[in-house]
């Protein structure tokens, strides 16, 4: 049976991702081995971080001064190596969900945090716009994509102090400027490869500006220096990269993938609006992710969600169960998901409505 893959992270990648993959772990750029037992030092996998690197600038057009950096560690260490290179004394956050909110807390280690605004009491249901950034802050940190909760800010805010991101789970889904930020990161497990590489798009000039010590590893400047290869790379993962990226490349490009994206979720969307069986959970539609959908049964119906979940799975469509902290479904539309997945569900959606809505 042919499977709708709608996982969160570890999630879908692209055919041509898994194929290309598959075939250097047995035979790896002609060298008769595999990728798995080769020096990251040879000019074979040299080629590779080479590539990948340059796909990176050219796909989201990151300007002169900028360096592109594949890290091991996720998303999760990024909380903490980003207010270690940057927090001097204060910056400020935006609370929007539990990776914002993990982020806040690794930042506190370092300096002291302002969190602008929260979502929290409202179980992060919206995205938080009734705040300003005040100027003498280090830097100002967003989450992009709020993968659990549903909701997303698609755009670059204008603020007087460099952004960072947490664009984990929307990262390559829309052209971003890159010139506001001073870091970018996205663990690669949502949008570009399998886990345990996380990209890191760094500005030059932002660091060297922290009177503290910072160990060698934990020092974006030692993988600036040695060009990502300070210590031995995530080297399968960054392979997986840079088929991902070579597969954007010849979709479009991001204006591209925007479109089939902004597409798939308004086609979701709509039939859950439209649906009497469920609704979604994000209150604010401005702010409704393309990337991760949330929905729920209605009222009447909410005893059904496990017969849902298990009706779906009976057509190959899997992955939708929601996050425990918010319940019901989400449906995770990343770039490598098909359309027509996003119609098996509709119909499964319809169908299962037929049966229980009189
Ligand atoms: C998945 C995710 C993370 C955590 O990533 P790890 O690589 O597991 O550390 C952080 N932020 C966001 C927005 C995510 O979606």
């Amino acid at each position: 049976m042919k499977k709708h893959n709608f996982y969160a992270g570890p999630s879908i990648l692209s055919q041509y991702t898994i194929k290309n993959t598959a075939d250097a772990v047995l035979n790896f750029a002609g060298t008769g081995l595999s990728i798995l037992e080769v020096s990251h030092r040879g000019k074979e996998f040299q080629a590779v971080m080479d590539e990948a690197q340059a796909l990176v600038k050219e796909l989201l057009n990151v300007p002169e001064g900028y360096h592109v950096l594949f890290l091991g560690g996720g998303a999760s260490l990024q909380f903490a190596m980003v207010p270690f290179n940057l927090l001097k004394t204060k910056a400020a956050y935006l609370d929007t969900g539990t990776w914002a909110s993990n982020a806040i807390k690794e930042a506190r280690l370092f300096g002291e945090v302002e969190v602008l605004a929260s979502s929290k009491d409202a179980n992060y249901t919206f995205y938080p716009t009734d705040y300003t950034v005040p100027a003498d802050v280090d830097y100002f940190h967003i989450t992009t994509n709020n993968t659990i909760y549903g909701t997303e800010l698609r755009e670059d805010p204008d603020v007087p102090v460099p952004m960072v991101a947490d664009m984990s789970s929307d990262i390559f889904s829309r052209p971003i400027d890159v010139s506001k930020y001073d870091i970018i990161y996205a663990g690669a497990q949502k949008n570009l490869a399998p886990a345990g590489v996380t990209l890191v798009i760094v500005k030059e000039s932002a660091l060297g500006h922290v009177e503290r010590a910072i160990p060698t590893m934990l020092d974006y400047r030692t993988h600036i220096k040695k060009g990502s290869m300070f210590n031995t790379p995530p080297v399968l993962p960054v392979y997986s990269a840079l088929m991902t990226l070579r597969y954007y490349k010849e979709m479009g490009g991001v204006e591209a993938l925007q479109k089939l994206d902004e597409e798939k979720a308004a086609m979701l969307y709509k039939a859950i609006d439209d649906s009497k069986m469920f609704e979604g959970t994000v209150t604010d539609k401005a702010h409704r992710s393309i990337m991760n959908v949330t929905f729920v049964m209605t009222e009447p119906y909410r005893e059904l969600e496990k017969d849902f979940v298990d009706f779906c799975s009976a057509r190959g469509i899997v992955g939708i169960k929601g996050h425990r902290s918010v319940g019901g479904f989400r449906a995770s539309l990343y770039n490598a998901l098909p359309v027509e997945s996003v119609k098996a569900l509709i119909d499964a959606m319809n169908e299962f409505e037929a049966l229980h809505v009189k």
